[in-house]
């Protein structure tokens, strides 16, 4: 009732001319919740579950679990609230399951749902008490796995969450391969949600930990774009929903872009909820298509950005 309450104050994110883009949270826990629900975050559009299993010689028992999912979900009632099943991996290793350091390139190597096929008893107990918390409570809950690559990804890891109770399992687009085959992972995905720090990162081959590759490191690069508006358009077709989780969000101007490209919500840390509101309240969807043409013609991601917003004159 509190998030209701907080979004109808600030309104909820559309365009000026009333397009409806659902603006939500990035969260890492119970902890970022205030935040999220006094920026009037319309919901959690990613949940980013690995805080749980950090700094730790075990994996997290299934008590310990419930608790810290229904913290966030009994908080977002009536609201959806999407937790992405354990990242493991890369960027972020785990004391209990292998290290990836041990591989010549970890952001190439098991991570996320990779990860969880070669341990699927880490991804059991997660569904199970994801399913647990979510009875409690009045938010409604989707889960998606992260580093999906393929169809075949795709329907493992449904499959897992329907053993769980768990139906419509969604998934993350951040491989290149998944939003190239984007139309065929739809039909067996009940949703997707664009990741696009990883997604920049395996288009560009430009390390995200890396940073003097900022020009590559760049959500604005047109090939990003393209594979965004690829992605998004395979969902149309199939009647699901896009939404965008990765920080290309939380920039107002490529918010803007991302909206013209198809993509259905936009998912942000807390903080940027507000800039991105009020950037949307100033534009069309019109005026969106029109910027992310211009800035999926440009040449580099400078001159994307610089051409989305000749488009936007709203933001100027
Ligand atoms: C992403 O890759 O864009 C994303 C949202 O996930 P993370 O940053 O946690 O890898
Ligand atoms: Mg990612």
């Amino acid at each position: 009732a509190r998030a209701a309450a907080v979004a109808a104050s600030v309104g909820p994110g559309r365009t000026a001319d009333g397009h409806p883009v659902p603006l939500l949270a990035n969260i890492g826990g119970p902890k970022d919740v205030p935040a999220a629900l006094e920026n009037g975050a319309e919901g959690v559009g990613l949940y980013r579950t690995e805080f749980l299993f950090l700094d730790r010689a075990d994996a997290p028992g299934h008590e310990e679990q419930v608790a810290a999912y229904r913290a966030v979900l009994e908080a977002f009632p009536g609201a959806k609230v999407v937790v992405r099943t354990l990242d493991a991996g890369a960027d972020k290793p785990l004391a209990f399951l292998p290290p990836s350091a041990g591989e010549p390139n970890p952001a190439l190597g098991e991570r996320g749902v990779r990860m969880m096929r070669l341990f699927p008893e880490v991804l059991e107990t997660q569904l199970a008490a994801l399913a647990e918390a979510a009875r409690d409570t009045a938010a409604e809950l989707r889960v998606m796995a992260p580093m999906v690559t393929d169809e075949a990804d795709a329907a493992w890891f449904a499959e897992a969450a329907a053993k769980a109770g768990i139906e419509g399992a969604g998934v993350m687009i951040e491989v290149p391969a998944a939003a190239i085959r984007a139309a065929h992972i739809a039909a067996t995905a009940g949703f997707f949600s664009v990741g696009t720090n990883d997604l920049t990162q395996y288009t560009c081959a430009a390390d995200r930990e890396v940073g003097a590759l900022g020009r590559f490191q760049d959500p604005w690069q047109p090939a990003v774009l393209d594979l965004v508006a690829m992605a998004a358009q395979a969902a149309d077709a199939a009647g699901r929903e896009c939404g965008v989780c990765g920080e290309a969000a939380a920039d107002p101007v490529l918010a803007c872009v991302l909206t013209g490209l198809g993509v259905t919500s936009l998912s942000m840390g807390a903080g940027a909820l507000p800039a991105v509101r009020a950037a949307l309240s100033r534009v069309t969807l019109q005026e969106c298509r029109a910027a992310a043409s211009a800035a999926r013609a440009a040449r580099d991601a400078e001159g994307a950005g610089r051409a989305a917003r000749d488009h936007l004159p709203g933001l100027a």
